[in-house]
């Protein structure tokens, strides 16, 4: 397993404390929004407690016999439990499952330990289920339960479980992690994927490479939005095209896109886009759009994609982000 990412120090320093002192809770419930690396506390802290060599900071070794079946997804002591590919929730007989794996005593110490995945998408039968484990766990069990909407938990559950909540980290922080984690990405995308992932550097990251791969994807919006300045294509035609996508990930492209545009106004044009085939395409929309008016736009598109989670008429809600684009042209 990799490093701890560094802005998930303060919460280890939290549970390594809890380790030393030997009194981790059982139940343990890891929140935070998406993109920050929550999965990844719970895994590590998983290894910690099967590690027989941990650090000083109670950190996994990474060599002995238990690390490297962690590392492999072998270890018998750990057992993961997640929604089924087919399915939508976790159901009871996973719980069951889940209830005699930590009933019987550990093959290589007295620990076992469960995450359970996605929690929130417990059925009732199941989280009930789950209850009595809580309430009663057998010595040197551990329940790790990770959710980004633990509302969505019963209350009964949550009481029950010790909260580790993942905070964003600072932006200067989240920068320079990005920046070490591939060097080809420019540190403008970085800025606006970072912004639009609201400060999350794992979403940030993914945002940015997919950005800066320049997908097929990417190049037939570019002409398309060029055919609409064009006025050979109806805001409303565009949008019927577009219907089948998922609006979040059409809005997470117009904003980068649009920053791109932006560069391409003020003269700081990054080195990505002049190597890149799209140059000139995005050159061709940039001069066709006013400044001020794409900053505004970049603005709307942020609240669109608040509001893009929830649209019920997905038609509308492209149609309308197309007028507004096409409002940003010059006059
Ligand atoms: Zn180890």
């Amino acid at each position: 397993m990799t490093a701890l990412y560094p802005w998930l120090a303060p919460s280890w320093a939290l549970l390594g404390q809890r380790i030393q002192a030997r009194n981790l809770p059982h139940g343990l419930l890891f929140t935070g929004p998406e993109g920050l690396g929550k999965q990844h506390l719970a895994e590590y802290l998983a290894q910690a407690l099967v590690c027989q060599q941990r650090d000083a900071a109670h950190q996994p070794c990474q060599r002995c016999q238990d690390c490297l079946w962690f590392g492999a997804q072998t270890h018998p002591d750990i057992n993961h439990i997640q929604t089924a590919e087919d399915k939508t929730q976790i159901s009871v007989e996973q719980i069951r499952g889940l209830m005699h794996f930590i009933s019987l005593k550990g093959s290589r110490s007295n620990t076992r330990v469960a995450l359970i995945h996605v929690a929130d998408q417990l059925n009732s039968a199941a989280a009930n289920a789950l209850l009595k484990t809580l309430e009663e766990p057998p010595p040197g069990a551990h329940l790790l339960l990770i959710s980004a909407h633990p509302a969505r938990l019963p209350a009964t559950l949550r009481s029950r479980c010790q909260l580790i909540k993942v905070g964003l980290p600072p932006t200067p922080l989240a920068l320079s992690w990005l920046h070490a984690q591939n060097a080809a990405l420019h540190s403008a995308v970085l800025e606006s994927a970072l912004v639009l992932a609201h400060g999350a550097p794992l979403k940030a990251l993914q945002l940015a490479q997919q950005h800066q791969d320049h997908d097929k994807t990417w190049s037939e919006e570019i002409a398309q939005l060029l055919r609409l300045t064009n006025n050979e294509q109806s805001p409303m035609e565009l949008a019927r095209h577009w219907q089948s996508k998922a609006p979040g990930d059409v809005i997470q492209r117009l904003y980068l896109l649009t920053a791109d545009i932006i560069r391409h106004k003020l003269m700081l044009t990054p080195a990505y886009l002049a190597q890149a085939e799209r140059a000139g395409s995005l050159q061709s929309l940039a001069n066709r759009l006013d400044l001020d008016k794409t900053f505004y736009f970049q603005d709307q598109l942020l609240e669109g994609q608040r509001a893009s989670s929830t649209a019920l008429n997905v038609h509308m809600l492209f149609e309308d982000l197309l007028i507004r684009f096409n409002a940003c042209r010059t006059s």
